[in-house]
């Protein structure tokens, strides 16, 4: 029996499931891994494998990047908490405002999870209204308002709307399809001065890799401002990815509040609220609208994000973006080649593969894509020395680690693979 086995019969004799996080669950069950560096897994069994999965995003400079490394030793041995201010944060808070075009004040928290329920609240508190507007098939983390139609795993997983979320909590959560101005449109106006705010993934990453249409998010930015409706870009994936400023910048659509996440931390836990400093003043201590956590701007978590938005200069930009397209040009090809319906989809360091005949422009159509020829064309990479999540409601990354000759064993690894897909 392998080691994974193993390991995985005893784990789940104390973790649900066997794992602390739905995703990380396939059958029959996950690799155990020992180790990372660079852009290679290494588990338990001794197998080295390309990784496209990034740990869900964060590790776009590899895994134990030196810098990050040197930089959060010398931090724990100075103490890992304190309860109390560090200048640390101003500094990281400086750089967020400095890319950021809507950052002009910034809240650092734990989670992805935490950024988004506390930018709900922000904008809740603020308009004084209950409603909000979520995308069909958006993931917003695993909180009780937004776990309503969501990806990443709860759609993998079956369970795209959770058991335990009481209907009152969700009844407010009014959800459209992405890429239609048209339900927007009619939402807004069957919901006159109720609607506290519109919470959008700029680019999908939790049903796969969906684009915005031309002019969508302009659409959004627009129709907010007229009903004073306040627009949350869900940067938590796109921040510090699609450009320096994330996807705002790179789309030239400011909103008012954003959620970041994952790269900020450079592989350790966090997550931030940024906006306007009027609206962010509005958060406790200042203001009256409560937000606190005994590990918010911890310092380890600040020190690997202060040492990874160092390291994100022009250079990270171009190479991640052009070995991403690279690949998402490879799966086009060999789909093509060999006569499989698929539809590749990539922007900046980001790409994914759908099994679908039709564009995937929304949750709807994503769904559609089939599961079983995804599950061929994860194992036949993964048996191969490729990662990538385990399916396709998710996205792959490529890292600045990704360098030609890696992309070029992945690209002998997809040929072969697609020879066995039909
Ligand atoms: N928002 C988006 C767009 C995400 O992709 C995720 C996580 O994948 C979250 C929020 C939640 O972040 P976390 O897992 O750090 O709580």
């Amino acid at each position: 029996m392998s080691r994974s086995k193993e390991l995985f019969e005893e784990a789940k004799k104390y973790l649900v499931g066997g794992v602390n996080s739905p995703v990380r669950y396939f059958k029959p069950y996950p690799f155990f891994v020992e180790k990372a560096k660079d852009c290679y897994l290494f588990d338990v069994d001794g197998n080295c494998y390309i990784d496209y999965c990034l740990a869900y995003g964060p590790m776009v400079l590899g895994h134990a990047n030196e810098k990050i490394v040197e930089a959060v030793k010398e931090q724990l041995e100075l103490g890992s908490a304190y309860g109390c201010p560090t200048e640390k944060e101003i500094i990281l808070a400086k750089e967020v405002v400095k890319r950021v075009p809507c950052a002009e004040m910034v809240r650092f928290v734990n989670s992805g999870t935490e950024a988004t329920m506390s930018a709900i609240r922000l904008a809740r508190g603020i308009t004084g209204r209950k409603k909000i507007i979520k995308f069909d098939g958006a993931y917003h983390g695993a909180h009780d308002y937004v776990l309503v139609k969501s990806g990443s795993g709860a759609l993998t997983h079956g369970h795209p709307n959770s058991p335990g979320i009481p209907e009152e909590t969700t009844k407010n959560t009014i959800l459209v399809p992405f890429n239609d101005e048209d339900a927007v449109k009619k939402v807004i106006n069957e919901n006159k001065d109720e609607i506290a705010c519109i919470i959008v993934e700029p680019v999908m990453g939790n049903v796969g890799c969906i684009l915005p249409k031309d002019g969508y998010l302009e659409f959004l930015r627009e129709i907010t401002e007229e009903n004073d409706i306040l627009l949350i870009f869900d940067e938590v994936i796109t921040g510090f990815r699609l450009s320096k400023g994330g996807a705002q910048e790179y789309f030239g659509v400011v909103p008012d509040i954003a959620t970041l996440g994952k790269i900020l931390g450079g592989g350790f836990p966090i997550g931030a609220i940024v906006g306007r400093r009027e609206l962010m003043e509005q958060f406790s201590p200042l203001g009256a609208i409560y937000q606190a956590g005994t590990f918010n701007g911890n310092p380890i978590s600040i020190t690997a994000g202060i040492a990874t938005l160092e390291q994100l200069d022009d250079r990270f930009y171009k190479e991640t973006a052009r070995t991403a397209k690279i690949l998402a040009d490879t799966l086009r090809e060999l789909a093509d080649k060999h006569n499989i319906k698929a539809k590749v989809y990539n922007i900046a360091s980001m790409f994914q593969i759908y099994f679908n005949d039709k564009e995937v422009v929304n949750y709807e159509i994503a769904k559609q894509s089939e599961v079983e020829r995804f599950m061929k064309y994860f194992w036949g990479l993964l048996e191969r020395g490729v990662f990538v999540p385990p399916s396709q409601f998710e996205c792959c990354f490529t890292s600045i680690k990704h360098d030609d000759k890696v992309v070029d064993k992945t690209i002998e690894v997809m040929e072969e693979v697609f020879k066995i897909l039909k």
